[in-house]
């Protein structure tokens, strides 16, 4: 016989066999060590137990007694053969009455004089009191309290899949428990656990599982809460680390070539635009590759510093005067075509003097931008210039790191609204290549100290902290569905100005236009958007409580609010080169009003649109909300934020209320914080995260406090060649998270 080891892969423990080791690979468990630390989500407090009669004071609570079983009797449901299993219970005090539905084994396992433990809900009925499905154990004795697993104790409860309960997994841990807690190794270092007085970690694991108290509970987390987050420490800043060993392109200054960029623009940069562009520049003279995160709220012009950056790149080397020869290419990409097509068409615009060529790439299309003009090539072309680096620039969506695409000279990716691009990511970019690219990061989404710290730890961060002074204040306005008309006035008088406005709206299709597609087709109605007791009349009721859908609305503004303005619809299930038309179009003020789903949420800039108007903004998140608004604003005139909500009691909602109230993405973000709880911030984070990291997140001292850990242990040891364990947890975890 094998002898089972904490490696030993489940479906060889005999509680739980193949069947069950299926289920549990679906949580990533494989082997005893994973199962042992597959902890619960939260506990049951069921430790007080109490007599019968005392139970009878805790009507509505939950209680713990133990009796014996009197009368047991399982029968099957006249009407759809359910089990149902009913049992009197007795102690010295009083009876209660307990009933089961539908776990015929219990026929089998308890008995008449059995004595068992129950836990759970006290309710009273006609016949007294009862216990409805209550957990429930067999003990020897009353008064039994010792090695209970389910009840009379604080009973751990875990996050459950389909087939697999919280009570067999305590039936299957809790041997094991016993059996190889003692042989699980420690995997922080010593010093640390000494100094932060944590429990070693067998009694940790032990006291997550099956806890003496809640203090005990909340001891062993906080262990392992440190643990995770400086696991995640320990990842990034050896990210780091490497990539500082290796060496990329150094990119001299070219002051002159800078100045002259900056006299070509139509404006003045901020001095924060001005001082995030220098950090940049600066890093790009270095031959070790930048990580750089460029951080601004919707608006604050972080194209125009990426712009700099790429022009630098492409031209500065004829500064060099230790002529690092070589002309070099930079990639920039962007989350949407859309997006892409709009860089490319900024960029071209903003460099057209400085005889740089341009491509663009995204998932059909291919062109190229060479002395002012722009020609459609076909992708192969483009990706032959690429190689051989008749292209300086190339602007396009994620196609542009997939197989098949060679630069020349790859100095400088610019990541437009992504925060991080994947280690393997940049891999790929490198491969056979001596140098890694620079990085250079942008997004709108603030980022809090604690991710920055953590997640994003490897990344150095600039902050675009003002708005281009030319701007106004945008005016956010909650809607009574009474003042429509009034907003729909407002509209028309902005549009006669030759202002643009966009109009947002949650879905494309409403139920009730779905149902009058069908009626009209004559075919037969079904489907998940059909109400119950469905009848013609009820169509127009339907309409009116329904959030507003895009395609009604555009039908009613179209022809019976606006018929005399330009409005166009815009969303997802269009044609990209469609899209693209409409963008330029609406930008050129061939089109007033836009209709859009949320397509244009991040970076789509048209200086002419004074106007969002959101239908049943209270669908969208704050972040979200805010990104709309930063479509417009973006010119020197006086832009207004319409916010609908389908109901008017939405109208109170604080997260609206919010956006009323502050302009500021990074404000709103702590709010979003505040309302919402750590998981909604952190949703931008691909997950993987352990749930024991996502708490922790939230508190600075314990990130600071991994941070600092985490360097010392890599400064001392970088290859953690003394502390095997722990690079052996790190290496699982790495393949257990990942970031986005
Ligand atoms: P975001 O930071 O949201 O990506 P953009 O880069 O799209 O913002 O810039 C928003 C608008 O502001 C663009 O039309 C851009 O030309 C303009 N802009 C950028 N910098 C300035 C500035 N310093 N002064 C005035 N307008 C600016
Ligand atoms: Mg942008």
């Amino acid at each position: 016989m094998e002898v089972i080891t904490l490696q030993t892969s489940i479906e060889k423990i005999p509680r739980v066999g193949v069947a069950y080791a299926k289920k549990l690979k679906k949580f990533g468990i494989k082997t005893v060590q994973d199962l042992l630390f597959y902890f619960p989500a939260r506990y049951d407090d069921f430790s007080q137990i109490v007599t019968i009669a005392e139970a009878r004071n805790k009507l509505g609570e939950t209680a713990c007694v133990q009796g014996e079983i009197i009368e047991i009797e399982t029968t099957k449901s006249f009407y759809n053969r359910m089990a149902i299993t009913k049992a009197v219970i007795q102690d010295l005090t009083a009876q209660i009455n307990v009933m089961w539905f539908n776990q015929p084994y219990l026929e089998k396992s308890l008995k008449e004089n059995d004595f068992i433990c129950l836990a759970g809900k006290v309710s009273l009925s006609k016949e007294g009191l009862y216990f409805n499905s209550p957990a429930y154990e067999r003990i020897n004795e009353i008064g039994e309290n010792e090695e209970l697993t389910h009840t009379g104790r604080i009973v751990p409860v875990y996050s459950e899949t389909r087939g697999v309960t919280s009570r067999w997994l305590r039936y299957v841990i809790k041997p094991l428990l016993y059996r190889f807690c003692d042989q699980i190794q420690e995997s922080l270092p010593k010093e640390i656990i000494k100094k932060n007085k944590f429990l070693p970690i067998q009694e940790a694991v032990w006291q997550l599982h099956f806890p003496d108290s809640f203090e005990h509970a909340d001891a062993a987390k906080a262990r392992f809460s440190f643990e995770e987050l400086f696991l995640i420490q320990l990842n990034v800043l050896k990210e780091k680390i490497r990539l500082m060993q290796k060496k990329a392109h150094a990119c001299p200054m070219d002051a002159d070539l800078m100045k002259k960029f900056t006299d070509s623009l139509p404006f003045q940069l901020t001095d924060s635009q001005k001082k995030c562009a220098f950090a940049i520049l600066k890093d790009l003279e270095k031959n070790v590759p930048m990580s750089r995160l460029l951080e601004g709220d919707v608006g604050s012009g972080k194209t125009v510093v990426a712009t700099m950056a790429a022009l630098n790149v492409v031209k500065g080397h004829a500064a060099s005067a230790k002529g690092f020869g070589e002309p070099k290419q930079v990639a920039f990409m962007a989350p949407t075509e859309i997006l892409a097509k709009q860089h490319f068409k900024t960029v071209s615009e903003a460099l057209k003097n400085f005889d740089i060529t341009l491509g663009l790439m995204t998932g059909k299309d291919a062109r190229i931008y060479k002395e002012g003009e722009t020609t459609e090539v076909s992708k192969k072309s483009l990706l032959g210039d690429l190689e051989n680096g008749q292209l300086d620039i190339v602007i396009g969506t994620h196609s542009l790191i997939q197989k098949g695409v060679e630069f020349k000279d790859l100095a400088l990716v610019i990541l437009d609204e992504q925060h991080r691009f994947g280690v393997e990511q940049r891999d790929h970019l490198i491969k056979n290549k001596k140098l890694v690219p620079h990085l250079l990061s942008m997004t709108a989404t603030p980022i809090p100290r604690t991710l920055a710290l953590t997640v994003y730890g490897d990344l150095d961060l600039s902050l675009i902290d003002e708005m281009p002074a030319n701007r106004k204040k945008i005016k956010t306005i909650l809607v009574e569905p009474s003042q429509r008309k009034e907003a729909y006035d407002f509209i028309r008088k902005e549009v006669a100005g030759g202002k643009g406005v966009f109009v947002i709206f949650p879905k494309i299709d409403s139920a009730a236009s779905k149902l009058k597609e069908a009626i009209a087709k004559g075919g037969e109605i079904t489907g998940s958007f059909v109400p119950q007791n469905y009848t013609p009349m009820s169509l127009s009721a339907l309409a009116i409580s329904e959030v507003k859908a895009l395609k009604d609305e555009y039908e009613r503004l179209s022809k019976e609010v606006f018929p005399d303005l330009r409005i166009t619809m815009l969303h997802g299930k269009m044609k990209p080169a469609e899209k693209e038309r409409i963008m330029l179009d609406f930008k050129k003020g061939e089109i007033d009003i836009l209709l859009s789903t949320s397509v244009v949420e991040v970076g789509v800039d048209v200086p002419r649109a004074t106007i969002m108007m959101i239908e049943g903004a209270e669908r969208f998140g704050l972040s979200q909300l805010h990104q709309f608004r930063g479509r417009v604003g973006r010119n020197d005139m006086q832009s207004y934020c319409f916010l609908f909500t389908t109901d008017p009691s939405m109208l109170n909602r604080k997260r609206l209320k919010a956006l009323v109230e502050s302009n500021n993405g990074f404000e709103l973000a702590e709010k979003d914080l505040e309302i919402r709880g750590p998981g909604s911030l952190y949703g931008t984070v691909q997950s993987g995260i352990p749930d024991m990291a996502m708490q922790g997140l939230s508190n600075i001292f314990l990130v600071e406090k991994t941070r600092a850990a985490a360097k010392e242990i890599l400064e001392k040891d970088p290859e953690l060649k003394e502390y095997p364990e722990l690079k052996e947890r790190l290496k699982a975890f790495q393949a257990r998270i990942h970031f986005e």
